[in-house]
């Protein structure tokens, strides 16, 4: 058994939002560029084809990203070698900071990160920058690029009831307020890898519809498809496609009833239109775990599993976490 860290590589937001403000400038910066890999084209559904760059840093650090793809609407995990000498670690890029934690039980110590590309991000070269605090308080920045080729999304016209696309007046508020939990939610943090390994589908049906659907609701409005839809009966259980905790479990007016789960380090997945909840919000569920029944609460025009996936404000496709062999539990 090897012996917990002294100290953690992640800190609470404020806490890192202090240390800029009175930390001098980076010690060391420098440039690389990686060269575009070379992409399959998008077929529907990617299997697995995990494709992997590798970064070293000037003083000697590795850095190892691995995804399904390099494309928006993915998730990439992050590692980081040879940590032990480190305080804490981030990733910068796509406006949003992606932080690392520690993880002890493999053969050496390593830092877990999950990068992810929001759905709608411009194809194209994206620069991201890893920053390091040394055990010495001194401060190693390395950019890096990565090249995001572009993704095809099908177009679908869909009918649903009148309330959905023009939503009456007296449910604004709720509508309001319950887009503000989301956010708040997805901006969370837990310093923690609380799954166990890799993810499993929640529902087994098939899929009848994919992430970037666009979707024209009664020739009117005009949406992204922020995760998969998978056929189901009303009824049926749907289990956690992790372990993790729940961060909601609740009624919502476009959800219906939903249950969010954190499996730490800002990624979540949801379920949507279930029918019943099982959990309640604070509990700990472990994978494969009933977290409620299939339905079609919500805005949904027959039985199905909704399911999505989030890091931070970046909504990833949930089939990429599939593809991904994610630690284990510590
Ligand atoms: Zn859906």
């Amino acid at each position: 058994m090897s012996t917990r860290p002294k100290v953690k590589i992640l800190f609470h937001f404020n806490f890192i939002i202090f240390f800029l403000l009175f930390l001098p400038a980076p010690s060391l910066v420098t440039s690389r560029n990686i060269s575009p890999p070379v992409f399959p084209p998008t077929t529907f559904p990617p299997e697995e084809n995990n494709h992997r760059i590798q970064v070293m840093t000037p003083s000697g650090f590795k850095l190892l990203l691995e995804g399904r793809a390099f494309q928006p609407g993915e998730i990439l995990l992050v590692q980081l070698e040879g940590i032990e000498s480190i305080e804490q670690a981030w990733i910068n890029g796509s406006g949003q900071k992606f932080y690392f934690f520690r993880k002890n039980s493999s053969p050496e110590i390593k830092g877990y990160a999950f990068l992810g590309l929001d759905g709608e991000l411009e194809p194209g070269e994206k620069s991201f920058e890893l920053v390091i605090q040394k055990g010495d308080k001194s401060w190693e920045a390395t950019k890096f690029n990565l090249y995001l080729e572009g993704r095809e999304y099908r177009k679908r016209k869909l009918k649903v009831a009148s309330k959905y696309v023009e939503p009456p007046e007296e449910m604004r508020e709720r509508i309001e307020r319950e887009a503000e939990i989301m956010r708040v939610i997805f901006s969370m943090v837990t310093p923690d890898w609380l799954g166990d390994g890799p993810f499993i589908r929640p529902h087994s049906g098939p899929i009848t519809a994919y992430f970037g659907d666009q979707r024209l609701y009664n020739n009117q409005r005009l949406s992204f498809h922020s995760g998969v839809d998978l056929a189901a009966s009303r009824g049926d259980e749907v289990v956690a496609a992790n372990s993790g905790q729940v961060a909601l479990a609740s009624d919502f007016y476009f959800s219906g009833k939903i249950v969010i789960l954190d499996h730490g380090l800002g990624l979540f997945t949801t379920y949507h239109h279930l029918d019943r909840l099982t959990v309640r919000r604070g509990q700990r569920v472990k994978k494969g775990e009933t977290i409620g029944l299939a339905g079609s609460s919500g805005l949904s025009i027959g039985p199905h599993l909704h399911w999505s996936a989030r890091i931070g404000q970046s909504r990833i496709d949930p089939l990429s976490l599939l593809a991904l062999s994610f630690p284990e539990k510590d």
